[in-house]
């Protein structure tokens, strides 16, 4: 790995960050908060809110068994994606490579910070291969983007083809495990220790069933964590968010049955899916949605969104012709799915 130093944008290795109120002051028990020109009315809205979320990082810390120095909470994944580039890629000269097909964002991120972005062809089996990776990679590729189990394929990238990522790449490697709380596969979020260049990302959007929350999670070394708080809007999680991200934490066992219960709609979902006469494939999935090819991907979507419901269209995405991604509902939503898709005729 090359050196943090020589990974991060000169501009941002050298930055002064804003020092908050909030920040200056680390005391809890003062007579009065008189320094950030807050209103002293409509508590607790009136205070800013702890710009590095202690208590809730704290508590993702046990559950996840790292030390909060390792965790960078954004508002969503999206936040840490973009802070990404923000921090280590500089503007038309630096690249990254990404496996396509994937999940969007890492795309329009990298326009939005005109940063070069080179997709690699997953194979067939929607499968990482190491060496094409390295080999679009040349002395201005500062990251690698990887997604497993990968949006909008469903299945998990192989251990060791990351591993091999990691062993031979200079540079950082992101692995944005979104859906890995419905997958049997470990997190790589254990091996930041020994591979500091891998950024992990996780989100309460999915299995955490908190997507208007607004909160996704980065771990990784604790200079990388210091470098994105440097560089974060200091406020980045409101209050309500926190605190609402800190109840659901604490409801892991309704989330662990709800997990349980999108499981097992999962596999009764695809059984039944294999069984209509339109459907051609359906894709191996480690997470909360599947990926199936049929006859006629825009007829059946156009019908679809006719009975009110909405599917994914995908048959615009390389690799992913005539494919539909499919989240799983509850029981009913998944019967009315099935029910109107065995009325479809064409
Ligand atoms: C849904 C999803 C996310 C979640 O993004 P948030 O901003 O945390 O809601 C991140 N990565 C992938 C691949 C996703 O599919």
């Amino acid at each position: 790995m090359k050196s943090l130093q020589e990974l991060t944008r000169p501009n941002i290795w050298n930055l002064s960050p804003y020092s908050c109120a909030r920040n200056e002051f680390k005391g809890t028990n003062a007579v009065a908060f008189l320094d950030a020109n807050e209103s002293p009315y409509n508590p607790p809205y009136n205070r800013y809110p702890d710009p590095l979320q202690t208590e809730l990082k704290q508590l993702i810390a046990q559950m996840k068994g790292l030390p909060a120095e390792n965790i960078f909470l954004g508002n969503g994944s999206d936040e840490a994606i973009d802070l990404v580039y923000r921090c280590f890629c500089e503007p038309e000269k630096d690249n990254v490579v990404a496996i396509a097909p994937t999940y969007g964002m890492y795309r329009v991120c990298a326009d939005i910070n005109n940063v070069e972005y080179r997709s690699v062809d997953l194979d067939h089996q929607y499968q990482l291969s190491a060496e094409k990776m390295l080999q679009a990679c040349d002395a201005h590729t500062k990251v690698i983007w990887l997604c497993s189990p990968n949006n909008p394929t469903g299945n998990n990238l192989d251990t060791e083809q990351i591993g091999q990522l990691l062993r031979e790449f200079s540079g950082i490697v992101v692995i944005d495990e979104a859906y890995a709380d419905f997958s049997t596969y470990p997190s790589f979020r254990h091996a930041i220790d020994q591979y500091p260049q891998i950024i992990v990302l996780q989100t309460l959007s999915k299995a955490w069933a908190s997507a208007a929350l607004r909160v996704g999670m980065a771990f990784a070394s604790t200079d990388i964590i210091a470098i994105f708080n440097k560089v974060k809007y200091p406020y980045n999680i409101n209050l309500p968010a926190q605190k609402e991200a800190i109840d659901i934490l604490n409801r892991r066992f309704d989330v662990d049955e709800w997990v349980r219960l999108v499981l097992l709609e999962r596999s009764r979902l695809i059984a039944a899916f294999r069984e209509l006469p339109f459907c051609q494939q359906v894709f191996p999935t480690d997470a909360n949605f599947f990926l199936t090819r049929v006859t006629d991907a825009q007829a059946i979507y156009d019908y679809l969104v006719s009975r009110g419901i909405i599917v994914r269209n995908r048959r615009n995405v390389r690799l992913c012709e005539e494919c539909l991604r499919i989240t799983i509902g509850t029981k009913s939503e998944n019967a009315a799915l099935l029910s109107a898709l065995r009325q479809f005729n064409n």
